[in-house]
């Protein structure tokens, strides 16, 4: 297998598109950043002609794989009539009757174009109901990439501080000086450190802001209980829960994480999945609390919001899972646990501490001795993340692409017979590190 093609472009790439990439994640790739020719359902092809069956799914978002026909079909035929008409059109009034009728959380809907932006809102609207200005946002989870939120997704445990009282760890150069100041980390999964931070700030918290599961530092279920306690403190504090559902929202369950754990918060954000590949993004908050974004009080906008490629394409791709939502999620729930378990089985035979831990749709690798992991601490202070490397290489060489941060996203594309290609060349890139 050669990489020479992608390699030339790469180089090239780096004398023209800073670092070589758009977005930063993509740099780690190994053996070097790859150029696509082409994704159609479970698999992409590179410039070097070599074939992947694809964990990465553009992070997310290809929930039925690569360019599904449905809703190529669909977008074509709209385009016909305009791309961006700084207008409505009655497909947003479908789409927005597709997520209501999925999501628990019923209230009224703004939509934009990414994660990042979206929950840029949910901040803005929670400060603006509450009328305070601090909010709670907890080590490893990540709410986007600007000044806002960009704190603790990923810090050294000697940034991060004491457990109790962590610090605010800025991620990127350049960010504004007093960004930290609106911001208190706390430990996620843990109840009594939420209250302490209530109680050390009281009628001051506008909100809380958490990844419902943990999805971007492994994959964490919270403990029984935690996420209704959380809310219950919101509640009893005058505080808006937020969940950012961007990963597991149309994901993990038709309702996303609120079906999956019972809990229904005041703010709900999605991106990724929602509208099967394409940018869409989501708010849905309660109608008392959208009242001020519906009276032009709260500014919010954007030239791309709710254009006709994307409204085309998350009213396809919604349609086709509520045909059959249930079917559909047993079905990428399922294959997908039986890959964690394979992978597990795997790991076992060469004789190498791999940790598979998720909840099918979406799940991590990662290299440790823990036989769990339940929060930020744990895992930074216990994960090999030069050993994941090597193994997401071995894995490419192997015809399997995965994400370079560890998460697997299923999709409804992959088939029995990509997990057990994928199985296959687990065993032999396992066997080959273990010597
Ligand atoms: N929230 C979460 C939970 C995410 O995982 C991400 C992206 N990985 C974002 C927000 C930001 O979304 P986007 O990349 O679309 O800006």
């Amino acid at each position: 297998m050669t990489f020479q093609r992608s390699q030339e472009l790469f180089d090239r790439a780096n004398t023209i598109v800073a670092g070589g990439v758009s977005s930063q994640i993509r740099r780690a790739e190994r053996p070097v950043p790859l150029f696509f020719k082409r994704g159609k359902g479970s698999r992409m092809w590179d410039v070097d002609g070599n074939e992947y069956v694809d964990f990465v799914q553009g992070m997310g978002p290809n929930i039925f794989g690569h360019a599904p026909d449905f809703i190529v079909d669909a977008v074509r035929e709209d385009i016909d009539n305009g791309f961006c008409l700084a207008g409505q059109t009655e497909h947003e009034l479908e789409v927005t009757d597709l997520i209501r009728a999925a999501v628990p959380l019923k209230g009224l809907m703004r939509y934009a174009s990414s994660g990042t932006e979206i929950d840029q809102l949910a901040l803005r609207v929670a400060k603006a109901f509450t009328g305070r200005s601090k909010w709670v946002k907890f080590e490893g989870h990540y709410h986007g990439w600007t000044d806002t939120v960009l704190f603790s997704v990923h810090p050294s445990l000697d940034d991060a501080g004491p457990v109790s009282a962590p610090n605010a760890v800025g991620e990127s150069l350049g960010m504004a000086p007093g960004a930290a100041d609106d911001i208190i980390i706390a430990q996620w999964n843990d109840l009594e450190a939420l209250e302490a931070v209530f109680k050390a700030n009281p009628d001051e918290i506008a909100c809380v802001m958490m990844e419902p599961i943990m999805g971007n530092t492994n994959c964490i279920v919270a403990d029984d209980g935690y996420l209704q306690g959380a809310l219950d403190l919101c509640e009893k504090y005058g505080a808006l829960l937020i969940f950012d559902e961007v990963i597991t929202g149309f994901r993990v369950a038709h309702g996303g994480a609120q079906e999956f754990s019972g809990v229904v918060p005041h703010i709900a954000t999605y991106g990724k999945s929602v509208a099967g590949g394409f940018p869409l993004s989501v708010l849905v908050g309660l109608p008392e609390i959208m009242e001020k974004v519906g009276s032009g009080e709260i500014q919010h906008g954007g030239s791309f919001n709710s254009n006709v490629m994307v409204m085309s394409a998350a009213k396809a791709g919604l349609s086709h899972i509520a045909e059959n939502p249930e079917g559909f999620y047993n079905d990428l729930n399922g294959r997908g646990t039986r890959l964690m378990q394979g992978l597990s089985t795997a790991a076992e035979e060469a004789g190498i501490p791999m940790l598979v831990q998720g909840v099918g749709a979406t799940f991590w690798t990662t290299f440790t001795e823990r036989d769990s992991i339940s929060n930020y601490r744990e895992h930074v202070s216990s994960v090999d993340e030069e050993k994941y490397a090597v193994f997401a290489e071995h894995m490419l060489r192997n015809g399997i692409r995965l994400a370079t941060n560890g998460r697997w996203h299923m999709a409804s594309a992959h088939s029995d017979e990509d997990i057990g290609q994928t199985l296959e060349a687990a065993r032999s890139s396992l066997k080959a590190m273990a010597g």
